[in-house]
């Protein structure tokens, strides 16, 4: 199958209302050609200098989702022109994309990543953190972020009532956050293996790399 018809395949299981970021981290230009030329204009990559190279060598007119975790010395070089960046874990990095977006002249859309894993090596925010950031006098003056939603990743396993249930409580920590952020539109969650259980758990982005790309060598 070729990447344009992976995508189509992909493209026609997701319901309306749901976006679909194509992952091609690792992916050399030409696949991501094919893919835009077959009409995707939503690219995800997980390192800030790879999107960087790519923003600057691909067509204009692409939103690059910064989806991976980001480092602060980092965020500058994105900052002209991130269209959402999904990994935000932490008040400091916050503060950074605001500074930077600031001398950009922009409002940088974000979502919290919150970790709903059982794993430790999963980076994001539990509950308590989540509302920490949300009711501190330090989020409410920056002015050139906007948080947009959240973002997690379940537990890499077969056991499919746990990826559910991870899921689940992801959307209902989403749920409560539209009470207190007016902006709280996008659930980001689902990856080539788990995206079916995350769409019928509510998600309204997945993330979508080996399944329409194929798999990646990391050398
Ligand atoms: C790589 C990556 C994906 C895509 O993973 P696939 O399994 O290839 O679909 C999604 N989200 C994040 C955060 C990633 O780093």
């Amino acid at each position: 199958m070729s990447i344009k018809d992976n995508l189509n395949s992909i493209k026609s299981d997701l319901p309306k209302g749901v976006t679909l970021v194509a992952v091609s981290k690792t992916k050399p230009n030409d696949d991501i050609l094919e893919a835009y030329e077959a009409g995707q204009r939503v690219f995800g990559e997980n390192k800030v200098q790879e999107m960087v190279q790519k923003w600057q060598d691909l067509p204009k007119d692409i939103e690059w989702h910064m989806i991976g975790h980001v480092q602060r010395n980092k965020v500058k070089y994105m900052a002209e022109f991130v269209s959402l960046i999904h990994g935000v874990d932490s008040p400091r990095l916050l503060k950074e994309i605001n500074k930077q977006a600031k001398k950009h002249d922009r409002v940088i859309p974000c979502l919290l990543q919150i970790h709903i894993a059982e794993e430790d090596t999963k980076f994001g925010l539990d509950k308590t953190e989540l509302n920490e950031l949300i009711n501190s006098d330090a989020f409410k003056a920056m002015e050139h972020i906007k948080i947009v939603g959240l973002m997690g990743m379940a537990t890499f396993t077969d056991d499919k009532k746990q990826v559910r249930r991870e899921f689940a409580q992801l959307k209902s920590m989403f749920d409560d956050l539209t009470t207190k952020l007016k902006d709280n539109t996008i659930l980001s969650m689902g990856m080539s293996g788990d995206y079916q259980i995350a769409i019928e758990e509510g998600s309204t982005m997945v993330r979508i790399g080996s399944s329409i790309f194929g798999s990646r060598n990391y050398s």
